[in-house]
Protein backbone atom coordinates (compact mmCIF):
# COMPACT_ATOMS: atom_id res chain seq x y z
CA UNK A 1 0.00 0.00 0.00
CA UNK A 2 1.18 3.08 -1.11
CA UNK A 3 2.59 5.72 2.30
CA UNK A 4 0.09 7.86 2.37
CA UNK A 5 1.28 11.63 2.87
CA UNK A 6 0.88 13.58 5.83
CA UNK A 7 -1.33 16.83 6.13
CA UNK A 8 -1.60 19.44 8.10
CA UNK A 9 -4.25 22.20 8.15
CA UNK A 10 -4.82 25.33 9.83
CA UNK A 11 -8.31 26.46 10.64
CA UNK A 12 -7.89 30.03 11.29
CA UNK A 13 -11.56 30.42 11.53
CA UNK A 14 -12.44 33.95 12.35
CA UNK A 15 -9.54 35.83 13.32
CA UNK A 16 -7.08 37.72 11.26
CA UNK A 17 -8.29 40.46 8.98
CA UNK A 18 -6.23 40.85 5.68
CA UNK A 19 -3.22 42.42 7.17
CA UNK A 20 -2.50 40.79 9.77
CA UNK A 21 -3.08 37.28 7.44
CA UNK A 22 -0.92 38.21 4.92
CA UNK A 23 1.47 38.39 7.77
CA UNK A 24 1.31 35.35 9.42
CA UNK A 25 1.13 33.78 6.16
CA UNK A 26 4.01 35.64 5.20
CA UNK A 27 6.25 34.18 8.14
CA UNK A 28 4.60 30.82 7.85
CA UNK A 29 5.81 30.88 4.23
CA UNK A 30 9.45 31.73 5.55
CA UNK A 31 9.90 28.91 7.76
CA UNK A 32 8.26 26.10 5.77
CA UNK A 33 8.62 27.04 1.86
CA UNK A 34 11.57 24.03 2.04
CA UNK A 35 9.62 21.40 3.32
CA UNK A 36 7.97 19.04 1.06
CA UNK A 37 7.48 15.91 3.12
CA UNK A 38 4.42 17.60 4.88
CA UNK A 39 0.97 18.83 2.89
CA UNK A 40 0.51 22.26 4.50
CA UNK A 41 -2.85 23.55 4.20
CA UNK A 42 -3.86 27.72 5.47
CA UNK A 43 -7.43 28.34 5.71
CA UNK A 44 -8.05 32.34 5.96
CA UNK A 45 -11.28 33.68 6.63
CA UNK A 46 -12.65 34.51 2.93
CA UNK A 47 -11.32 37.63 2.67
CA UNK A 48 -8.23 37.12 2.41
CA UNK A 49 -7.75 33.86 -0.06
CA UNK A 50 -7.11 35.96 -2.74
CA UNK A 51 -3.87 37.88 -1.13
CA UNK A 52 -2.72 34.62 0.45
CA UNK A 53 -2.89 32.57 -3.04
CA UNK A 54 -0.75 35.22 -4.69
CA UNK A 55 1.28 34.85 -1.85
CA UNK A 56 1.97 31.03 -2.25
CA UNK A 57 2.07 31.34 -5.61
CA UNK A 58 4.68 28.46 -7.13
CA UNK A 59 5.50 27.59 -3.56
CA UNK A 60 4.50 24.12 -1.85
CA UNK A 61 1.90 25.67 0.69
CA UNK A 62 -1.90 25.22 -0.38
CA UNK A 63 -5.24 26.81 0.86
CA UNK A 64 -8.56 26.21 1.95
CA UNK A 65 -11.89 27.97 2.64
CA UNK A 66 -13.25 27.39 6.09
CA UNK A 67 -16.77 27.32 4.32
CA UNK A 68 -18.92 26.73 0.95
CA UNK A 69 -22.69 27.43 -0.08
CA UNK A 70 -24.02 24.65 -1.87
CA UNK A 71 -25.62 26.78 -4.72
CA UNK A 72 -23.37 27.86 -7.46
CA UNK A 73 -24.79 31.22 -7.66
CA UNK A 74 -27.95 33.46 -7.78
CA UNK A 75 -30.11 35.00 -5.05
CA UNK A 76 -27.73 33.75 -1.56
CA UNK A 77 -26.98 36.97 0.10
CA UNK A 78 -23.79 36.81 2.03
CA UNK A 79 -23.15 33.59 0.63
CA UNK A 80 -19.97 32.21 -1.49
CA UNK A 81 -19.87 28.99 -3.52
CA UNK A 82 -17.79 26.40 -4.92
CA UNK A 83 -18.09 27.80 -8.42
CA UNK A 84 -16.00 31.24 -6.51
CA UNK A 85 -13.41 29.04 -4.63
CA UNK A 86 -12.12 26.65 -6.91
CA UNK A 87 -9.25 29.28 -8.69
CA UNK A 88 -8.91 30.29 -5.19
CA UNK A 89 -8.05 27.60 -2.88
CA UNK A 90 -7.55 23.72 -3.24
CA UNK A 91 -9.46 22.70 -0.13
CA UNK A 92 -12.64 23.67 1.72
CA UNK A 93 -13.47 23.03 5.24
CA UNK A 94 -17.40 21.53 5.53
CA UNK A 95 -19.31 20.13 8.29
CA UNK A 96 -17.06 22.23 11.41
CA UNK A 97 -18.87 21.60 14.41
CA UNK A 98 -18.73 25.16 15.23
CA UNK A 99 -20.95 25.73 11.79
CA UNK A 100 -22.99 22.78 12.60
CA UNK A 101 -23.73 24.13 16.09
CA UNK A 102 -24.24 27.93 15.45
CA UNK A 103 -25.46 27.85 11.79
CA UNK A 104 -27.91 24.90 12.41
CA UNK A 105 -25.84 22.93 9.60
CA UNK A 106 -27.50 18.94 9.02
CA UNK A 107 -25.79 16.61 7.63
CA UNK A 108 -28.23 17.03 4.65
CA UNK A 109 -26.31 20.29 4.37
CA UNK A 110 -23.35 18.79 5.02
CA UNK A 111 -23.60 16.74 1.87
CA UNK A 112 -24.74 19.69 -0.61
CA UNK A 113 -22.36 21.45 0.60
CA UNK A 114 -19.73 18.57 -0.26
CA UNK A 115 -21.44 17.26 -3.41
CA UNK A 116 -20.73 20.73 -4.66
CA UNK A 117 -17.42 20.92 -3.32
CA UNK A 118 -16.49 17.63 -5.28
CA UNK A 119 -18.01 18.66 -8.52
CA UNK A 120 -16.45 22.14 -8.86
CA UNK A 121 -12.40 19.64 -8.09
CA UNK A 122 -12.54 21.42 -4.65
CA UNK A 123 -11.12 18.68 -1.96
CA UNK A 124 -12.89 18.94 1.16
CA UNK A 125 -11.50 18.37 4.94
CA UNK A 126 -14.90 17.01 6.04
CA UNK A 127 -15.35 17.10 9.73
CA UNK A 128 -17.25 14.76 11.67
CA UNK A 129 -16.92 14.31 15.36
CA UNK A 130 -19.24 13.57 18.44
CA UNK A 131 -20.07 15.85 22.02
CA UNK A 132 -19.15 15.34 25.35
CA UNK A 133 -22.27 13.58 25.92
CA UNK A 134 -22.38 11.29 23.39
CA UNK A 135 -18.82 10.51 24.20
CA UNK A 136 -19.43 9.85 27.64
CA UNK A 137 -22.44 7.70 26.89
CA UNK A 138 -20.50 5.57 24.50
CA UNK A 139 -22.24 7.00 21.60
CA UNK A 140 -18.98 8.07 19.37
CA UNK A 141 -19.02 5.01 16.81
CA UNK A 142 -23.16 5.19 16.16
CA UNK A 143 -22.53 8.94 15.84
CA UNK A 144 -19.41 8.72 13.71
CA UNK A 145 -20.90 6.36 11.14
CA UNK A 146 -24.47 8.68 10.90
CA UNK A 147 -22.15 11.54 9.82
CA UNK A 148 -20.51 9.68 7.43
CA UNK A 149 -22.99 7.62 5.60
CA UNK A 150 -25.57 10.62 5.67
CA UNK A 151 -22.37 12.88 4.35
CA UNK A 152 -21.46 11.03 1.90
CA UNK A 153 -24.41 9.71 0.50
CA UNK A 154 -25.05 10.16 -3.61
CA UNK A 155 -20.93 10.98 -3.85
CA UNK A 156 -18.92 8.82 -6.32
CA UNK A 157 -15.58 8.28 -4.91
CA UNK A 158 -14.63 11.65 -4.00
CA UNK A 159 -11.32 13.11 -3.91
CA UNK A 160 -11.75 13.94 0.15
CA UNK A 161 -10.21 14.12 3.54
CA UNK A 162 -11.90 13.51 6.58
CA UNK A 163 -11.09 14.97 9.75
CA UNK A 164 -12.39 13.08 13.60
CA UNK A 165 -12.53 16.13 15.89
CA UNK A 166 -14.02 14.86 18.80
CA UNK A 167 -16.13 18.48 19.69
CA UNK A 168 -14.65 18.09 23.52
CA UNK A 169 -11.52 17.92 22.30
CA UNK A 170 -11.54 21.46 19.97
CA UNK A 171 -10.24 24.33 21.92
CA UNK A 172 -10.63 22.94 25.31
CA UNK A 173 -6.95 21.57 25.85
CA UNK A 174 -8.62 18.14 26.58
CA UNK A 175 -6.84 16.43 23.05
CA UNK A 176 -8.20 13.23 22.70
CA UNK A 177 -5.80 10.17 23.27
CA UNK A 178 -4.14 9.09 20.48
CA UNK A 179 -5.16 6.14 21.07
CA UNK A 180 -8.57 6.51 20.92
CA UNK A 181 -8.12 9.04 18.00
CA UNK A 182 -7.15 5.90 16.18
CA UNK A 183 -9.78 4.04 16.80
CA UNK A 184 -11.70 6.66 15.80
CA UNK A 185 -9.54 6.95 12.74
CA UNK A 186 -9.39 3.36 11.55
CA UNK A 187 -13.53 3.05 11.91
CA UNK A 188 -13.51 6.28 9.61
CA UNK A 189 -11.22 4.50 7.50
CA UNK A 190 -13.30 1.08 7.53
CA UNK A 191 -16.97 2.80 6.87
CA UNK A 192 -15.38 4.34 3.92
CA UNK A 193 -14.28 1.43 2.72
CA UNK A 194 -17.47 -0.09 3.11
CA UNK A 195 -19.10 3.05 0.59
CA UNK A 196 -16.23 3.76 -1.79
CA UNK A 197 -13.84 0.41 -1.72
CA UNK A 198 -11.20 -0.87 0.07
CA UNK A 199 -8.67 0.32 -2.14
CA UNK A 200 -9.98 4.39 -1.56
CA UNK A 201 -10.16 3.65 1.88
CA UNK A 202 -6.38 3.15 1.57
CA UNK A 203 -5.31 6.11 0.03
CA UNK A 204 -8.15 8.19 2.39
CA UNK A 205 -6.51 10.96 4.41
CA UNK A 206 -7.87 11.08 7.65
CA UNK A 207 -7.13 13.88 10.36
CA UNK A 208 -7.23 14.23 13.95
CA UNK A 209 -8.19 17.97 15.12
CA UNK A 210 -8.84 18.93 18.54
CA UNK A 211 -6.05 20.66 20.96
CA UNK A 212 -3.23 19.93 18.55
CA UNK A 213 -0.05 21.24 19.52
CA UNK A 214 3.92 20.73 19.07
CA UNK A 215 3.90 18.15 21.98
CA UNK A 216 1.50 16.04 20.89
CA UNK A 217 1.39 15.96 17.22
CA UNK A 218 3.92 12.97 16.53
CA UNK A 219 2.37 11.10 18.88
CA UNK A 220 -1.05 11.42 17.06
CA UNK A 221 0.66 10.78 13.64
CA UNK A 222 2.94 7.63 14.59
CA UNK A 223 -1.02 6.10 14.78
CA UNK A 224 -1.79 3.41 12.36
CA UNK A 225 -4.72 5.80 10.72
CA UNK A 226 -3.93 9.12 11.71
CA UNK A 227 -2.26 10.98 8.56
CA UNK A 228 -2.50 14.43 9.84
CA UNK A 229 -4.32 17.15 11.81
CA UNK A 230 -6.51 19.95 11.59
CA UNK A 231 -5.64 22.95 13.75
CA UNK A 232 -7.30 25.68 15.08
CA UNK A 233 -5.53 27.79 18.40
CA UNK A 234 -2.71 26.80 17.23
CA UNK A 235 -2.43 27.78 13.73
CA UNK A 236 -2.70 31.09 15.05
CA UNK A 237 0.67 31.65 16.38
CA UNK A 238 3.16 30.76 13.28
CA UNK A 239 5.94 29.96 15.78
CA UNK A 240 3.16 27.21 16.78
CA UNK A 241 1.97 26.12 13.73
CA UNK A 242 5.87 25.87 12.12
CA UNK A 243 6.75 23.74 15.36
CA UNK A 244 3.87 21.54 14.82
CA UNK A 245 4.91 20.95 10.91
CA UNK A 246 8.94 20.21 11.24
CA UNK A 247 7.79 17.15 14.26
CA UNK A 248 6.53 15.68 11.44
CA UNK A 249 8.10 16.51 8.41
C1 LIG B 1 -10.73 23.16 15.10
O1 LIG B 1 -11.51 24.04 15.42
O2 LIG B 1 -10.83 22.60 14.00
C2 LIG B 1 -9.70 22.77 16.08
C3 LIG B 1 -9.15 21.60 15.94
O3 LIG B 1 -9.41 23.68 17.05
P1 LIG B 1 -8.28 23.55 18.20
O4 LIG B 1 -7.01 23.06 17.54
O5 LIG B 1 -8.12 24.92 18.74
O6 LIG B 1 -8.78 22.57 19.20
Amino acid sequence: MEKRKIVIAANWKMNTNLDEAVELASEMLFELSEIDSVETILCPPFISLQKLKELFTDTRIKLGAQNVFYEEKGAFTGEISALMLHDLCQYVIIGHSERRQYFCETDEIVQKKLASAVNLGIKPIFCVGENLEQYQSEQTEEVIITQLTRGLSGLKLPDILIAYEPIWAIGTGQAASAVEANEVASLIRRTFGELFGLDAAGVLPVLYGGSVNADNIAEYVSKTDIDGALVGGASLKSSQFVSIIKRVA
